[in-house]
């Protein structure tokens, strides 16, 4: 039994090239035959003819020699009749020689007996011409021998009848022979022509219709149809793909089966998680129409989720400030953004909720889902605003004694109040070094409480922010010329506006240029740059000095956040970055920073630009 399908379609083959074989070698036994059939013909009878006729005509000759022996020339007839005799034999020793027909031999026989009768005759015919003349002679030609040679000339012909006939009929076998070969051959060529079709055709559909039913079931796979199962049952290398197709089949179902569950088991583990969660929080597809919401945002707006399922967001929660942060949040391509927002409820309420836009995004960075949750920020924003006003009541109460305290301090340095002596003079410079320090910490602490409490007064007007830098790096260029530290400005000429607060805004430069000169070394670099993205121009302060250990990177920005083991000389306040956080987000910015420990640091901050007008 063949199991390959190499094997049997080679044994196709060999069944086609032994039926061609079959016909090839009828054909050639047919044609041998008949090439057997016309050599008997023309080499057997045909010689026998040829021979009898010439032994024919010798044999008249003799008859003739005869008739010139008794009235013409007795010599002339002698030689006449035994040059025809030899002729005779001669000739006739080849029909001997060639018997191949049915009675020949016997009428060979016959003539070989009358023949030597009739060679006596003429022996006896010269004795009778001689003794009794020549009339006598007529009579005894005609008595004795006349009759003798028509026997043999009878028999002659009948030998060359014979022969005649046997070359007929060979004809005739040589025509049925060929007649059978053709026939023989049409049969053969058109078994051979209905065998070929009849194997190629059934070949085809057994060998070919398994590879249809596995490219059939491997689109079935394509199309979706992941449990197609195959039924071929042939032991060939086709039987054996399907098994293992069917084998991959099988798995797949598992497989999704099993992927399909755990999905199932997760995605209600994650709803269960979800509509837990004690904060409100909803799901909204890329077009703000919601998907899911939890039961506390269900409670915290008083509606129910399947009233609003499918609902767009300002249809089913009319708050127009926490859909503009979330429009804003996919406008502008954050995949992040948080935003303190205060709601005032019905009973006069108020809260403060810092809602958090985050975006799922498809594989082109599309936003395909948002999710937003609330977070309940309103006993911090309590907690902060009793510490703001604390420290800004502290800082207000320092303010008077301390501007005393200075003024003492210069009083006495100016040595209006008698002179000094050194040690008393190196007193007082301290007290007012450190007078101006504390004073400085109040003035920054007030600015900040201010800012914080909302209290703080900005004088937006659309601003030019090439300006502002220019005039912040012209602040500080010869500090740091006199530092050797390159402070090179790199920006874009001709930024667009921005809607700002100059001065702010120059505070914020002033002091990220200060820090940025503060921890650097001599030979160090700072560059200012700048670049437009969307709607916002970004301004970095590069720096290759100290660095910040990532751990500080975050917590730079939180008040009196400082990096230990610094230089207490240059340590300032560690108000500076909370205060320019806070301005910066006052006018819809960011600001953060990016650095490695002794190789420099990046503060960018960025701002939306006025639209140009065309
Ligand atoms: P300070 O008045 O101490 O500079 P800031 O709020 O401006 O306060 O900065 C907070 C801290 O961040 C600094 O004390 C310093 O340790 C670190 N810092 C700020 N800018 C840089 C900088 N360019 N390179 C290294 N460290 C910096």
């Amino acid at each position: 039994m063949v199991n390959t399908l190499k094997g049997k379609i080679s044994l196709v083959y060999i069944g086609l090239v032994f039926l061609i074989a079959v016909v090839g070698f009828t054909g050639f036994f047919n044609l041998y035959r008949l090439e057997k059939t016309v050599n008997n013909l023309m080499t057997a009878n045909y010689k026998s003819i040829s021979a009898l006729t010439n032994a024919f005509e010798a044999i008249e000759r003799q008859d003739s020699a005869m008739l010139i022996y008794i009235s013409v020339d007795r010599q002339k007839g002698i030689n006449l009749f035994t040059q025809s005799s030899t002729n005779f034999l001669k000739w006739f020793s080849i029909e001997e020689n060639n018997i191949t027909e049915l009675g020949e031999s016997d009428i060979v026989e016959g003539i070989n007996n009358n023949y030597g009768t009739f060679v006596k005759l003429f022996s006896e015919l010269q004795e009778v011409r001689n003794t009794n003349g020549e009339d006598a002679s007529v009579a005894f030609y005609d008595n004795k021998i006349m009759p003798i040679f028509n026997k043999l000339k009878l028999q002659l012909r009948n030998l060359i009848n014979i022969n005649e006939k046997a070359m007929f009929n060979s004809k005739t076998l040589a025509n049925n022979n060929t007649k059978r070969s053709m026939n023989m051959l049409l049969l053969l060529s058109g078994l051979t022509i209905i065998g070929g079709l009849v194997l190629s055709i059934y070949f085809i559909k057994i060998f070919l219709g398994p590879l249809q039913k596995l490219s059939n079931g491997i689109s079935k796979i394509k199309g979706g149809e992941l449990y197609h199962h195959l039924d071929i049952n042939t032991n060939d290398e086709t039987g054996k793909l399907a098994e293992e197709f069917n084998q991959m089949t099988k798995r797949l179902k598992n497989y999704e089966q099993s992927t399909l569950g755990s999905l199932m088991a997760e995605k209600n583990k994650t709803m269960a998680i979800v509509k837990s969660i004690s904060s409100p929080m909803l799901v909204l597809d890329n077009n703000y129409r919601i998907v899911l919401i939890n039961n506390a945002c269900e409670n915290y707006f008083s509606i129910s989720e399947e009233n609003v399922l499918g609902k767009h967001f300002l249809e089913a929660i009319r708050n127009g400030e926490i859909f503009d942060h979330i429009s804003g949040t996919i406008e502008n391509s954050h995949d992040h953004n948080e935003k303190i927002i205060k709601t005032v409820k019905s009973d006069d309420e108020e809260n403060f909720y810092n809602v958090v836009v985050s975006t799922i995004n498809d594989d082109e960075e599309q936003p395909i889902s948002v999710i937003v949750t609330m977070q309940n920020v309103t006993e911090l924003k309590e907690l902060e605003k009793v510490k703001t006003d604390f420290i800004a009541t502290i800082s207000h109460e320092f303010k008077t004694p301390l501007t005393s305290i200075m003024m003492a301090a210069s009083m006495l340095s100016e040595d209006g109040m008698g002179e000094l002596n050194e040690v008393q003079k190196e007193t007082v410079e301290t007290i007012k070094e450190d007078g101006e320090k504390l004073s400085n910490l109040v003035s920054e602490l007030l600015e900040l409480s201010r800012i914080e409490s909302g209290n703080a007064i900005y004088d937006f007007s659309p601003c030019s922010i090439n300006l502002i830098v220019n005039e912040s790096i012209n602040n500080f260029i010869s500090i740091a010329q006199k530092r050797d530290i390159n402070l090179i400005n790199e920006l874009e000429i001709d930024l667009p506006l921005i809607n700002a607060d100059f001065e702010k805004i120059k505070w914020v430069m002033n002091n990220l240029i200060s820090n940025a000169l503060k921890y650097t070394n001599s030979g160090d670099f700072i560059n200012i740059k700048s670049r437009i993205e969307k709607n916002y121009v970004f301004i970095s302060v590069e720096d290759t000095g100290d660095g910040i250990p990532k751990e500080y990177i975050q917590k730079i920005f939180n008040k009196f956040v400082q990096v230990k083991g610094r230089d207490i000389e240059v340590r300032g306040t560690g108000l500076g970055l909370s205060v320019a956080k806070e301005i910066i987000t006052s006018h819809k910015g960011k600001i953060w920073a990016e650095s490695e420990l002794d190789a420099g640091s990046i503060f960018t901050f960025s701002l939306p630009t006025i639209k140009r007008e065309k």
